[in-house]
């Protein structure tokens, strides 16, 4: 069943409109009667029908009020470091499919793509797209949100997650499982991984100062959109989200 995000608190009647209303006309040619499932932005899931329908505009009629849940009850925040092309895309819709709670891009110093102002505003703008299909596509009863570009130093000093980890390739002490362990309570959970090129020292300490953990992710050196959803899918499965 088809799933629709409305910018509004929930109410018994709702309207949709924009993009989704021109797709529900147009391409879906959906017609009064049929069902939809809606979630409102005080996070209310419901079944509802169809009770009018125009290219701009589609009017819904509320029928029951789905209690259950698709979130994970542990909040996974990915700061990725920025990476070349489709491949952010692509770590942004898996992200979203398994689970994620929020992304943030981070410009890091090995970064091979830099992005100015006006083409990091584009570039978030198009990653809260693909964030939203990906959300209706796997039933999510959120959109995680994309923030802006950022840097590390920037994002410790804001992010409020419990626990914090950082994926580093060079690291052979301490292993993500280790880590998750000692943090079983964790509610939020912060995880960045970095660029093709890697982690630089002074990023490292950085991120060490604010409160998180060098973590290794094995023996072998992951590419950077295999870390982070390989990251991502490890920790839920140890908080038996995947399938537990
Ligand atoms: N160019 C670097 C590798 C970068 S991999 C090199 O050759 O050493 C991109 C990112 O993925 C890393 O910065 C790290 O965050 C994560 N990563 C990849 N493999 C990892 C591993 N085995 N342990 C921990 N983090 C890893």
């Amino acid at each position: 069943m088809h799933r629709f995000f409305i910018p509004r608190p929930y109410a018994e009647t709702m309207e949709i409109d924009g993009v989704d209303a021109r797709h529900i006309y147009t391409v879906l040619k959906m017609k009064p009667g049929e069902k939809v499932q809606i979630v409102s932005d005080d996070g209310v899931t419901a079944l509802a029908e169809i009770a009018e329908t125009a290219p701009g505009r589609t009017v819904v009629r509320c029928l029951e009020v789905i209690a259950e849940s698709h979130e994970p009850a542990v909040k996974i925040t990915l700061a990725q470091g920025l990476v070349k092309g489709e491949k952010m895309d692509f770590i942004i819709q898996k992200a979203v499919e398994l689970g994620v709670s929020r992304i943030v891009p981070l410009a890091m110093e090995h970064s091979v793509v830099r992005y100015d102002g006006v083409k990091a505003a584009k570039k978030c703008e198009r990653w809260q797209k693909i964030a939203e299909s990906a959300a209706k596509q796997s039933k999510r009863d959120i959109i995680p949100a994309v923030a802006e570009v950022t840097t590390i130093t920037k994002l410790m000093e804001s992010c409020e997650c419990a626990t914090k980890i950082i994926a580093y390739e060079c690291e052979d002490k301490q292993g993500l499982k280790e880590a998750l362990r000692a943090n079983k309570e964790a509610e939020s959970i912060l995880v960045i991984i970095g660029p093709e090129g890697g982690i630089s020292e002074a990023e490292l300490n950085a991120a060490r100062t604010g409160g998180a953990v060098p973590v290794s992710l094995g023996r072998r050196i992951l590419r950077a959109e295999t870390a982070g959803l390989t990251a991502l899918a490890a920790i839920l499965y140890e908080f038996d989200e995947l399938g537990g």
